[in-house]
């Protein structure tokens, strides 16, 4: 193969033959399900085989050139047209045998398709089913069809499979050689069908091998230490909160404190909307590991949230005589010797609490707040401090149970199902870049009421990307615009000057805020009513919806504006889907079907490879299989060394890749 084409292959995932095997196909064309052109009706997609009869090309103003075709099955006549088709029109000549895929129209007098997805059936092509390969670069898919058949078979046979026997026996599982041929190259659907849940279990049992077998390593050695969760400290404090829990946040709460007051470790993910208040029964866990003599450790994801879940800890707990300490980059000796000491009860951070020179001196509850940011070795680097602390995670990514469950390994799952009382939906709104006078309007009107006004953009300053507002250039605007009191955070500010902004902002002696997505988890300023995301079709649907999250959290309602022209029909759909809905779990699910579960779930970030060929929702129930079967492999087997399941621990080390510590390794 020359090397073009061994470059456009490798940006498949191919760069050696191996590895052909595991470049899927997207779909399949069922070639047995053919029409006969006779039986077309009219808005129907078909798949139809038929024969170049005339090939026109007709010139259309302002449009290049139209490709019209006549095709035939000897049942009927077919139009086909191609617009833009200038270097098409080569391609097409009489006597053509082609498969076209395709929604059928009336054009006149004959039935037609526009612009189907076409192939050339070249000489004989012996199967039925036809794969329909991802492409790259110069390769097509006739290319792919032919390396396929010919490299398939004797790479396949080749495999050798990682699954134990007695597992495929029970669920009547073909072999893995086997189902790499028949997801090739399948003599039928039901073929193909098996082939692939086979195919699926390899994948999601690797990916659940590999969380659990790094769950029970995150614990730290020895044993917990039950917590006392209904002592003095807890009492006066719950008693000095400003609000009642929710009945959700009290159900939430009985769960954690259940499992705090066990010996054995908590490992818990709390899961709950955007603003339904989880950082109260993070709170509430913390002062249960102080009441019972031990520390607690509280990790965010940045310094502006660490700064302030600081604050809003240090202004509950400083009244009980609860020392709290924010720990970042540049914290100094005497604060750490502090906390090696145990003089410190509760300690928040950023990332900083993973370094070796922090050490605690009786570690009891971990917090891990908006844990999608962080990997797994992140969250383990901080339990390891302790002797098996309890592990609280708290994420407003709502994914379905079973994902979640599979995603976080053995956590177990806690929801805080609804709101605080009093919370609207934050009503929102779209809006086209030339409305922006509009909408600046709209936040000068709040600033008038007394509110205040987030502005946030994708970018700090003016980018290449023809007319991105950028943040500083938005603030330099607004600065002159007379009466507004207007800041500006962004990343590259140093922490010191972000803290001294967002403190000033939650004072109020900002009306406007600029900034980028550093505000984008957790931030909360109760007189922030309004926020306009300038460019919205630059973010993400989980990152829009956690920035809408940031208003509406005090008394008066929130409205979030989006400014954009979005140039794609998938933004377009994004911004919808966040104009149409306000919870959080729906938008998640919209999320998932848009972009796949390797970005939603941040299993990128987790560092592991995730799927490439299952579906978690449609798989769900070989997701609940795996994990079942995972967690009995691992009981019976913790390191993987029975010589029958050396196959699944090759392929769960190299999913952990680079998330895997070396000393795991051996
Ligand atoms: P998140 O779950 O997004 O982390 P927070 O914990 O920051 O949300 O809570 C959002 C706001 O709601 C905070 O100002 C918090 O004090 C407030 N809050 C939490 N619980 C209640 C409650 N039961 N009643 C009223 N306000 C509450
Ligand atoms: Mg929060």
């Amino acid at each position: 193969m020359g090397p073009r084409r061994a470059e456009d292959l490798g940006r498949l995932g191919a760069s050696s033959a191996g590895e052909l095997l595991t470049v899927w196909p997207r779909r399949y064309q069922d070639r047995t399900r053919l029409t006969p052109l006779a039986l077309l009706r009219v808005g129907e997609e078909a798949v139809v085989r038929a024969r170049v009869l005339t090939v026109m090309p007709r010139a259309v103003p302002g449009r290049d050139v139209m490709a019209q075709l006549r095709v035939t099955d000897d049942t009927a006549v077919m139009e086909v047209t191609f617009f833009h088709a200038r270097f098409l029109l080569r391609r097409f000549r009489p006597g053509q045998e082609l498969v076209l895929i395709g929604k059928v129209s009336k054009r006149g007098r004959y039935l037609s398709m526009a612009h189907p997805e076409w192939e050339e059936i070249e000489g004989q092509e012996p199967l039925d089913i036809v794969p329909v390969y991802p492409l790259s670069g110069d390769l097509k898919q006739a290319f792919m069809r032919q390396l396929m058949r010919m490299v398939v078979p004797g790479l396949a046979a080749q495999v050798s499979d990682p699954m134990p026997a007695a597992i495929l026996q029970a669920r009547e599982l073909p072999g893995r050689a086997w189902s790499l041929r028949a997801i090739h190259l399948p003599r039928t659907i039901e073929e193909q069908e098996r082939a692939r849940t086979r195919l699926v279990l390899d994948e999601v049992l690797t990916v659940t091998l590999a969380i659990q077998w790094l769950r029970t390593r995150e614990r730290g050695p020895g044993a917990g230490r039950p917590l006392n969760t209904t002592g003095p400290l807890v009492t006066r404090f719950r008693a000095s909160l400003p609000f009642l829990l929710t009945g959700f946040q009290e159900r939430a709460w009985a769960e954690i404190e259940t499992d705090l007051q066990r010996p054995a470790p908590m490992a818990r993910l709390l899961q709950g909307d955007v603003g339904s208040g989880k950082t109260v029964l993070a709170a509430l866990a913390c002062l249960a590991a102080v009441e019972t003599g031990l520390q607690a450790a509280f990790m965010a994801p940045t310094e502006v949230l660490a700064d302030q879940q600081a604050r809003v800890l240090t202004r509950w707990f400083e009244p009980l005589g609860v020392r709290v300490e924010c720990l970042t980059g540049g914290a100094s000796r005497e604060l750490r010797e502090a906390v090696r000491l145990g003089a410190v009860g509760v300690v928040v951070g950023t990332q900083a609490l993973i370094q070796d020179s922090v050490e605690f001196d009786r570690l009891g509850v971990v917090v891990v707040d908006e844990q999608h940011r962080f990997g797994v070795r992140q969250r383990s680097g901080l339990t390891a401090k302790g002797h098996a602390p309890h592990l609280l995670v708290m994420t407003a990514t709502p994914i379905p149970r079973t994902l979640a469950l599979t995603v976080y390994g053995d956590l177990n799952l806690t929801r805080i199902e609804g709101m605080p009382p009093g919370r609207e939906p934050v009503a929102t709104v779209r809006r086209t870049r030339a409305e922006r006078r509009a909408v600046y309007q709209e936040v000068m009107a709040a600033v008038r009421r007394g509110e205040q006004a987030y502005v946030v953009c994708p970018h700090v300053e003016e980018s290449d990307e023809g007319g991105v507002r950028a943040a500083t250039s938005l603030y330099e605007g607004m600065k002159t615009v007379s009466g507004w009191r207007v800041g500006i955070v962004h990343g590259r500010l140093d922490s010191e000057a972000k803290a001294a902004v967002m403190e000033q902002f939650r004072r109020h002696e900002f009306d406007v805020l600029v900034a980028t997505t550093i505000i984008e988890v957790g931030v909360d300023v109760a007189d922030a009513t309004v926020i306009v995301i300038e460019d919205a079709d630059r973010f993400g649907l989980a990152q829009l919806h956690q920035l809408r999250g940031r208003v509406g959290r005090g008394t008066r309602p929130g409205r979030c504006i989006l400014v954009a022209d979005p140039g794609t029909e998938e933004a377009e759909e994004r911004l919808q889907a966040l104009v149409d809905h306000h919870d959080g779990l729906e938008l998640a699910e919209i999320d998932l079907q848009m972009r796949g579960p390797g970005e939603v779930l941040g299993l990128r970030q987790h560092g592991l490879q995730g799927f490439s060929l299952a579906n978690p929702l449609r798989d769900l129930a070989l997701l609940q299989d795996a994990r079942n079967l995972a967690r009995t492999i691992l009981e019976e087997d913790p390191e993987l060394r029975h010589p029958e399941h050396q196959g699944l621990r090759d392929r769960v080390v190299s999913a952990l890749g680079a998330a895997l510590p070396a000393s795991l390794l051996h």
